[in-house]
């Protein structure tokens, strides 16, 4: 992606700094029953914070060297000017049917961090929490993606981000709230499926956005949508299940597969047409 240079979303809290407070010991995210709070990443059992291996730091990591420093500042950077391109084409979106876009706040952390939704550490991975409307990215998911997911190049952090974003558009819509007044009235099996079909549609939505960052600005290198299409193949619940498990329970799907995971990026990218997202409805996924 083309971003050298690009404006820079000013709607950024900078919390690289300070200390995550009063993070709760296996990390994860508490506050869960208040809001509901969406992750990058799913795997339904694989809750990280229940993975001894991947819970919270007790404290906090390392400092950065000067090499690291750079390479995170310009990761920075990198995740504002992608916000700042979600704020034109969100913004042209709601405008063109007569509504007006409020533009969410990125929190930028590092290991544990406070939110309305609760205590999260790194181990959860980037998730945007409706309670206060922001998103939550700790930078070093970017490392992550690349040597737990093995994935390449810049643009799969565009697609977490504009995910977040598009979880954002849920709450603006009230589809966040009709879903999370499921969750007292469903079993946890029942509820997975409502859940997968938010985060397939925040997948969507991230798809919606590349097609019209591209028709707006024409910053989308080649190779941009594959590597987006890498990332959803990596982080789809069968694969992240397989990994953690060995084996695959759908029941306990959160986010989707990872053919559905690449099925709704690439329709929102090829239709560019929110009204195409009714993932609620899909024969699919019913
Ligand atoms: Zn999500």
């Amino acid at each position: 992606m083309q971003w050298l240079g690009r404006r820079e979303s000013s709607n950024v809290e900078d919390r690289r700094g300070m200390s995550g407070g009063t993070l709760l010991k296996g990390g994860g995210i508490v506050g869960v029953l208040v809001y509901l709070v969406s992750t990058f990443l799913g795997g339904g059992e694989i809750d990280p914070s229940k993975i001894p291996g991947l819970a919270a730091p007790s404290s906090q990591s390392a400092p950065l060297s000067p090499a690291e420093q750079s390479k995170d500042e310009e990761r920075a950077k990198f995740v504002k000017v992608v916000l700042a391109e979600t704020e034109d084409v969100w913004n042209e979106i709601f405008t063109a049917s007569g509504n007006r876009y409020q533009e969410p706040t990125l929190v930028l952390f590092r290991d544990g961090v406070e939110s309305a939704c609760g205590s999260a550490s790194s181990a959860s991975g980037p998730f945007y929490c409706p309670g206060d409307a922001k998103l939550y990215v700790d930078l070093s998911f970017y490392q992550e993606l690349q040597e737990r997911f093995n994935v390449a190049g810049d643009f799969p952090m565009a697609y977490v981000v504009a995910h977040e974003v598009g979880h954002h558009i849920q709450n603006l819509m009230g589809t966040a709230e009709k879903v999370n007044r499921l969750r007292s009235q469903l079993s946890e099996t029942e509820f997975n499926r409502y859940s997968v079909m938010m985060e397939l549609q925040a997948d969507f939505y991230a798809g919606v956005w590349a097609n019209h960052t591209q028709k707006l600005k024409n910053n989308l290198d080649p190779g941009d949508i594959d590597e987006a299409l890498n990332a959803a193949n990596a982080i789809g619940d069968d694969n992240l299940q397989k990994q953690a498990t060995g084996h695959i329970t759908p029941d306990a799907f959160t986010h989707g597969t990872s053919a559905q995971r690449i099925y709704w990026f690439k329709k929102g990218y090829t239709t560019g047409d929110i009204k195409q997202g009714d993932t609620f409805n899909d024969p699919s996924l019913q």
